[in-house]
């Protein structure tokens, strides 16, 4: 065993300096080296526990080595690991039918399986630039949006700082403020071939649209012609309390989307990524050949998501996102704390609000603490924690919050 696992030995310092030199410095400076976890917990190379309030930017909906999640992810790899696309898995197709029936899919839906959340959105990309036979240039996606790095992802995402190193983009989308069904109405029309909309940014800071308008959103596709494509690859898979955010009432108003993109929770952990498109009219617009990934569907992703789904439907952990985030939202809000304006989100995907721009500074005093967040705009932390999460432990932060010298805002 010990000549094929990678080294363990070496603290935090000494792994830092050598990813300096080995890694390329796309991420910044790591903040520290990670070597195992349990439940919703982490400890890094020094031994030093944290409470993982971040869950790999919402990944780590089982929390770390959940039981039932490590045993899928073993028996399918020494039963059958990879096939190529040219062949069928159960497991793949177990997994596809999963989604369709958590996302109740009308007759023709059928499942895209990727590797990830930017995989899954330039599939629907390329999808929706088949409808109309190519005769429609335009996409239309909201400003803040983040839907990824790839160059068709990256088109749709908001943010110039990500966007112009890398111009030219593909052409033909624009953006239009995010919430504004006016303005999205009258960015609309016959040459749009389709609506990209996370239906909680959560990049963007943990950002709720008025109701209505998805509705809407959904409303003026459907006039026009156009796709409504939903990307739920953050706020998906049961991170809000239901499968996906946009079948909260006060979200999405009842609508049918014609595609929906999810990943980043899906696996658990496990590199996977989905595109599940509604009905035959969406359905189809992909077909022999046009799209194709190796490792896309494969029986080992497939087995990770599938046991992901299965825990969570058996502990009803829906219930208990909903019921947890609600909790700590108001926990968190009723210290009054000066630091402390809003505090944003649906089940477990919050956003606490700060009075003064010194996120960054709060999420080093609180990895100090033994606690991940993430600081994802200058005056935002957001908590997108494991849904295992106990109340106890959740508290645990509300009493970190609690103790936050005011100094901090100087
Ligand atoms: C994270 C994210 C992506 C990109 O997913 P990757 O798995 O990192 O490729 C796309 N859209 C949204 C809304 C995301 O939050």
């Amino acid at each position: 065993m010990s000549e094929v696992m990678p080294p363990q030995a070496g603290s935090v310092a000494a792994w830092t300096e050598r990813y300096g030199h080995a890694l390329m410095d796309t991420f910044g400076p790591p903040q520290r080296v990670l070597v195992r976890g349990a439940g919703p917990y982490v400890w890094d190379a020094d031994g030093v526990r944290y409470l993982d309030l971040l869950g790999g930017i919402a990944v780590n909906a089982l929390g770390h080595a959940h039981p039932t999640l490590t045993a899928a992810i073993a028996a399918q790899l020494g039963t059958l690991g990879h096939v190529s696309n040219f062949f069928a898995s159960p497991t793949q197709v177990a997994l596809a039918e999963t989604l369709l029936r958590l996302a109740a899919a009308p007759a023709g839906s059928r499942v895209f399986l990727a590797n990830s959340g930017t995989e899954a959105n330039e599939g629907a990309i390329k999808l929706t630039r088949r409808h109309s036979a190519g005769r429609r240039p335009r996409l239309i996606a909201m400003e803040h949006a983040f839907h990824g790095r790839t160059m068709g992802a990256l088109s749709l995402t908001y943010k110039a700082a990500y966007r112009e190193p890398f111009e030219p983009l593909p052409p033909g989308v624009e953006f239009v403020p995010y919430g504004d069904t006016d303005a999205l109405a009258a960015a609309m029309g016959p040459d749009v071939a389709a609506v990209f909309i996370e239906p909680i940014q959560g990049e963007a800071g943990v950002r709720i649209p008025p109701p209505g308008f998805l509705a809407a959103a959904r409303e003026l596709t459907t006039r026009h012609g156009a796709l409504l494509v939903l990307d739920e690859v953050q706020s998906g898979m049961g991170r809000t309390g239901a499968w996906f955010a946009y079948q909260h009432d006060e979200i999405g108003g009842g609508i049918t989307p014609d595609v929906v993109t999810v990943a980043k929770g899906l696996g658990g952990g496990f590199p996977v990524g989905a595109l599940i498109a509604y009905g035959e009219h969406a359905a189809g617009l992909l077909g022999p050949g046009q799209h194709g990934t190796t490792f896309g569907g494969n029986p080992v992703a497939s087995a990770a998501a599938l046991a992901t789904i299965g825990v969570i439907e058996r502990d009803d952990l829906l219930t208990h996102v909903s019921e947890l985030g609600a909790w700590w939202r108001a926990a968190l809000t009723a210290l009054r704390h000066p630091l402390v304006g809003t505090v944003r989100g649906m089940g477990l995907l919050i956003a606490v609000e700060l009075t003064a721009p010194v996120a960054a500074r709060v999420a080093q005093l609180a990895l100090a603490a033994g606690f991940v967040v993430n600081p994802c705009t200058p005056t935002t932390i957001r908590l997108a924690p494991p849904y295992v999460l106990s109340r106890d432990e959740a508290q645990t932060f509300v009493d970190f919050v609690a103790g936050l010298p005011a100094e901090v805002m100087a």
